[in-house]
């Protein structure tokens, strides 16, 4: 179909593994095996990569670009965790909530865990990483991903994260939570199809269902007494499950506002919350995706208006 054409020409992204090696180290390792690298990237077209030719990405220093078709699955770097095969929008929401070494967080519905083992090389392993996830096999599946890419600071949990309890003592310094809920994936080029608008009743109840299931979780993680920051991402380009959802939970929670992300990212969240990111094909050639980061306005978060 034309949709998997297109995802057939999304370059093929790849994050470094920082707990295991440095940008420079695998740069260096692909190109002693043949790959060619032009540096970083200036400009969106840069990422329009042929043969073995690779870039740094404009934005994020820790993704390395390629050509669409790269295959990295038997690749040594892969196989002994130095690098993860990651999209790149799918790398923001863990690099824009940045928790310094030390911290402690939630990520809240984890497996199978890429963002999850991001945030604990952002960490450098140091501090508390707790991750849920209500699903055992893909939490199995997560625990040998983490093991691969050398994570230790995480606490697996197979719990629903509606039901953790925000006021237990194990979590009384978790200042930052990552909550990339379950979403339609209408943002993932080669799950998209064209639905005939006979179906359209089925995936209107769908997405109200997924938004309302998100709002909960988005309310829930604010619920966490010490919490500075939560970022919310999903991969859909659905506004019921991305603007609509975040208008929503600010309205319940005034406490919380939203940070503006990277002046430079080339799309922003739809008006008037532009402060969130949005990705896609046509402008960041990546898959679909929207990232908002919402912050605590001050300590005396009751006092204000
Ligand atoms: N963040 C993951 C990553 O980057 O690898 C992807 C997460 S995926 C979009 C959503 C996950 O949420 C699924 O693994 C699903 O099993 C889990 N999930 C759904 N409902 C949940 C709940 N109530 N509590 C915890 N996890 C849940």
């Amino acid at each position: 179909s034309v949709k998997q054409l297109i995802g057939d020409k999304l370059p093929r992204y790849v994050r470094v593994n920082t707990l295991k090696t440095t940008v420079e180290d695998a740069v260096d390792y692909l190109k002693r095996d043949g790959f060619s690298y032009l540096g970083q990237a200036c400009r969106l077209d840069d990422l329009t990569l042929t043969e073995k030719h690779f870039v740094m990405d404009l934005y994020l220093p820790e993704v390395l670009v390629f050509s669409p078709k790269t295959d990295f699955h038997d690749h040594f770097l892969y196989k002994a965790g130095h690098i993860i095969l990651q999209d790149k929008a799918s790398c923001l929401p863990a690099f824009l909530l940045n928790p310094p070494p030390g911290s402690h967080l939630i990520d809240a519905c984890a497996a199978p865990g890429n963002k999850t083992s991001h945030l604990a090389a952002i960490m450098k392993n140091k501090g508390k990483l707790f991750a849920f996830d209500l699903d055992a096999k893909r939490l199995a599946t997560m625990a040998t991903l983490l093991l691969r890419a050398g994570v230790t600071c995480q606490h697996l949990a197979n719990q629903d994260f509606l039901k953790v309890d925000p006021d237990s003592p194990q979590f009384k310094d978790v200042e930052y939570i990552l909550l990339d809920p379950s979403c339609s994936g209408s943002g993932m080029v080669c799950l998209r199809d064209d639905t005939s608008s006979a179906d359209q009743e089925k995936v209107q109840a769908r997405l109200a269902s997924l938004a309302s299931f998100q709002l909960r979780c988005l309310n829930h993680g604010l619920k966490f007494p010490r919490l500075k920051r939560l970022v919310y991402s999903t991969c859909s380009i659905h506004s019921q499950e991305n603007e609509d959802v975040v208008t929503a939970c600010l309205q319940q929670n005034p406490g919380f506002r939203l940070v503006s992300l990277l002046a430079q990212w080339p799309e922003r969240g739809l008006e008037p919350l532009t402060q969130c990111l949005r990705a896609s094909t046509a402008k960041t050639r990546t898959h679909g995706f929207f990232v908002a980061l919402l912050e605590k306005h001050s300590e005396a978060g009751n006092t204000e208006q």
